[in-house]
């Protein structure tokens, strides 16, 4: 009646067997495709979901050499403020700052603070770019503010022009950072001949550049950043938003992306937008896989069912073992030079280094990154340990907040929803900063292992039969991790 053709494999059944080493693990190159234009230096992917990717996670993501997918479980509005966010973070000039004039109050600063996460703004006559410059408010002129003076007029507390050191337009980046860290101020606006603001400079940037290489920029210097859309009509309305913000690649996020509705949406981006790098899925089979290339898509998103929040493969009967879905999805779009992120699943570096090995590019996380201080949410107790809420995009809970997880499982407007993920939490990871640092030197140390110089070596030694994978039993499993202990602390980094 029907046919059980082959077995499935997740990341825990197979082990890479050693190589050869010849080099230390930080001469490993870890460069990888994000899409057919973008390559980063770091191939880690932060998951668009609500508890894991808005603007704190996506900057510290990018500066790592990733880049950070921001969620779309809210408002066009919100989310491309967000991406604004990202783009804004750190640049050499910054040409687009906010601008207050003279009659904003203090409690508009207080409010912009919270928006965009900074409080360094100069103050122009007009309130805007091109405008003479009158004065800078910085946390140091607001600080010991509190609500009662919100209504007070900027004009009032703001540090005034004379007082300001200033550059001239036309100053290079080099000429400009040394004049700031002559000046010891926290911002340098840049004015032409008639005074009027062109730019600024913060110091907070000069350390940034200094302290990330890895970091993922476009031409501009502006850190990448991606964020999720769904496929309905309204989409395109978030699709022209996060445009005028800058995204810089877009990933239609759906369980299941072999349908008509993406197909159509793949056309209608790369007609409209034709340089925006869009990544289409989720698929597990070349079938699916064929079909979104075809249509146009710039990386392929493969995971159906591998999540740690995810209950799909129990409710809907459909899905695929990680290992095999990644082999399989890339080794045929390889051949159309499309690259593929490994999505879900992705508990430990080795699991990272086995998608890797398997033939991704890149991989994207949830779990592994939830409950770090970048995820979105309040840390809170329970029974003494620390945790952040991490919950799956198809839960109940997620889908009630708002209607475009609902899209991404297609329950949107049925009568009865049906759950495809769960809501728990997380204990407390700490900081990206300290979390990214660890995983890129283990996904080092297993690639030298290997015997694999680089990631593009990785592949190819799978690919030509080099790299030999081994099936592992259960009692493998089970006898390959910690055993006969009474006790143990497992610390990883
Ligand atoms: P994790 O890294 O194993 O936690 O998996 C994260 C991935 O699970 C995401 O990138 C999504 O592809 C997928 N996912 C997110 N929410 C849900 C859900 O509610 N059900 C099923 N899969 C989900």
């Amino acid at each position: 009646m029907f046919s059980l053709h082959m077995t499935s494999f997740f990341f825990s059944d197979f082990l890479i067997l050693p190589g050869f080493i010849d080099f230390t693990a930080d001469e490993v190159d870890l460069t990888s495709a994000l899409t057919r234009k973008i390559t980063l230096k770091t191939p880690l992917i932060s998951s668009p979901m609500d508890t894991v990717t808005e603007s704190d996670m996506a900057i510290a993501m990018a500066l790592m050499g990733g880049i950070g997918i921001i969620h779309h479980n809210c408002t066009p509005e919100f989310q491309a403020n967000e991406v604004r966010k990202v783009k804004k973070f750190e640049q050499g000039f910054i040409t687009d700052p906010v601008v207050m004039s003279p009659n904003h109050t203090v409690g508009d600063v207080f409010e912009a603070k919270n928006r965009h996460g900074f409080s360094g703004i100069p103050v122009t006559e007009t309130g805007k770019m091109g405008s003479k410059l009158v004065g800078i408010v910085t946390s140091r002129d607001i600080d010991f503010l509190t609500e009662k003076d919100y209504i007070t007029y900027l004009s009032e507390v703001m540090t005034k022009r004379d007082e300001l050191v200033v550059a001239p337009a036309g100053v290079t980046l080099k000429e400009a950072n040394e004049i700031l860290q002559r000046s010891k101020k926290g911002k340098l606006p840049i004015v032409n001949d008639s005074d009027e603001l062109v730019a600024i400079i913060a110091r907070t940037d000069l350390k940034k550049n200094r302290d990330y290489p890895l970091a993922s920029k476009d031409c501009r210097k502006q850190l990448l950043c991606g964020a999720a859309i769904g496929t309905r009509e309204d989409d395109k309305y978030r699709l022209d938003l996060l445009m005028q913000a800058g995204v810089d690649v877009v990933v239609l996020d759906s369980s299941q992306g072999n349908s008509v509705y993406q197909i159509n949406m793949i056309h209608y981006i790369k007609q409209k937008y034709p340089d925006l790098q869009v990544v289409g899925g989720n698929v597990v089979t070349a079938a699916q896989a064929k079909n979104l290339i075809d249509a146009g898509v710039d990386a392929l998103r493969v995971g159906m069912g591998c999540g740690s929040i995810c209950i799909t493969q129990e409710v809907m009967a459909c899905g695929r073992p990680q290992g095999t879905a990644v082999y399989k999805v890339a080794e045929y779009a390889r051949r159309f030079g499309v690259p593929v992120i490994a999505d879900g699943g992705i508990q430990t570096v080795g699991h990272v280094v086995k998608a890797l090995a398997l033939g991704a590019s890149t991989v994207m996380m949830g779990s592994l990154l939830a409950a770090t201080t970048e995820a979105p949410g309040e840390y809170f107790f329970s029974d003494g340990v620390r945790l952040k809420k991490y919950r799956g995009m198809g839960s109940l809970d997620a889908m009630e907040k708002n209607t475009s997880s609902q899209k991404r499982y297609f329950s949107e407007g049925d009568k009865v929803k049906v759950a495809q993920g769960v809501s728990g939490s997380i204990q407390d990871k700490g900081s990206i900063h300290k979390f990214a640092p660890y995983l890129i030197a283990g996904i080092q140390h297993g690639c030298q292992d290997i015997g694999a110089k680089s990631l593009s070596i990785l592949r190819s030694m799978m690919y030509s039969g080099e790299l030999k994978l081994e099936k592992r039993t259960m009692s493998a499993q089970v006898e390959g991790g910690v055993h006969g202990l009474h006790s143990y602390e497992k610390r990883l980094y």
